[in-house]
């Protein structure tokens, strides 16, 4: 199986100009450009890959992730990985699936560690393959001290995170200067009314704040930050599935949004952005309209 997949990874190259060809086909378009792209890399073994997959559109992955993909002896992956990104690993690639279960249960950070440890330790090349972009509320942070542990070397290659994605996607620019000078990201996990977090730091006219993981927690965030002296025509988009072809979106007011997202719910996973910009999207001529539910409010 080694020897297949070195064979794999000399034909790198090869394998990419397929691959190229395939996406462009459709577009009778010239590909030999695409030849040109500086594509050389080695995988090396007994090496850990930390490697961003984006946010679901395989081709909103980066070439180096593609490469290790296709090079790398086993490939430890999450829930949020799209199942295009997973068809461009070799049917020889051993893959060790680590996202939650039916029954919600995660595997344990401790044993996702120890996995790449012991493939790491075997003399295999690993892709650790994250949804989005590794370092963003990814747990990378221990999984790289996992990795010191064992005095093993690592590479990050980073990812177009769920915020990028779901902005491209509403046609917003993050921190437009007219509407934003600052940008936040945040968990959600934490998010209670009246309690964390410090909700008074957040209501400002002059900052875009991304919620993660917080499809549950929109009326207390709605509610917090109405509490904390944002207005309630204040601007909101929820985006689910951001840049997959099954994108959901509302757009609303911190007033609306919980009522709205109650009489149309959305799935996981979701994200949440809330400032001005988001008032943009009504006149952005590069919002996918074909996702958006419904826009509720002045914006
Ligand atoms: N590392 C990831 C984030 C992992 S936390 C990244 O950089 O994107 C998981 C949360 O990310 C989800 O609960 C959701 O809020 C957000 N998310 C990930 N992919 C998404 C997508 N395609 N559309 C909308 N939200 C997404």
């Amino acid at each position: 199986m080694r020897a297949l997949s070195k064979q794999i990874t000399q034909k790198w190259p090869e394998a990419f100009v397929r691959l190229s060809q395939r996406v462009l086909a459709p577009f009778g378009r010239e590909t030999s450009s695409l030849l040109r792209l500086p594509l050389s890399g080695e995988c090396q073994s007994g090496k850990i890959y930390l490697v961003g997959a984006g946010s679901g559109d395989s081709e909103l992955l980066t070439l180096k992730a593609a490469r290790l993909l296709m090079q790398a002896d086993a490939v430890v992956y999450d829930r949020l990985v799209g199942d295009d990104v997973l068809a461009l690993i070799p049917r020889c690639t051993e893959r060790y699936y680590v996202g939650k279960e039916r029954d919600h249960h995660s595997v344990p950070q401790c044993e996702i560690g120890a996995l790449m440890v012991k493939l790491a330790l075997a003399g295999k090349s690993v892709v650790r393959l994250k949804g989005g972009d590794p370092g963003v509320f990814g747990r990378m942070g221990e999984e790289l001290m996992a990795l010191a542990d064992a005095s093993l070397t690592a590479e990050i290659v980073p990812g177009i995170t769920a915020a990028s994605a779901a902005a491209a996607c509403m046609g917003i620019p993050l921190t437009d200067r007219d509407h934003a000078q600052q940008l936040r990201f945040i968990t959600a996990q934490f998010c209670c009314e009246g309690g964390a977090p410090d909700w008074s730091s957040l209501a400002r006219k002059d900052e875009t704040l991304v919620f993660y993981m917080g499809l549950s927690k929109v009326d207390a965030i709605c509610h917090s930050l109405r509490q904390a002296g944002l207005p309630n025509d204040w601007p909101i988009t929820l985006v689910a599935n951001a840049s997959k072809p099954d994108q959901q979106s509302l757009v609303g007011t911190l007033a609306n949004m919980p009522e709205q997202l109650a009489s149309h719910p959305l799935p996981s996973p979701c994200l949440i952005m809330v400032g001005s910009v988001v008032s943009m999207v009504a006149e952005s001529p590069a919002a996918s309209l074909a996702g958006i539910i419904e826009t509720v409010g002045p914006v």
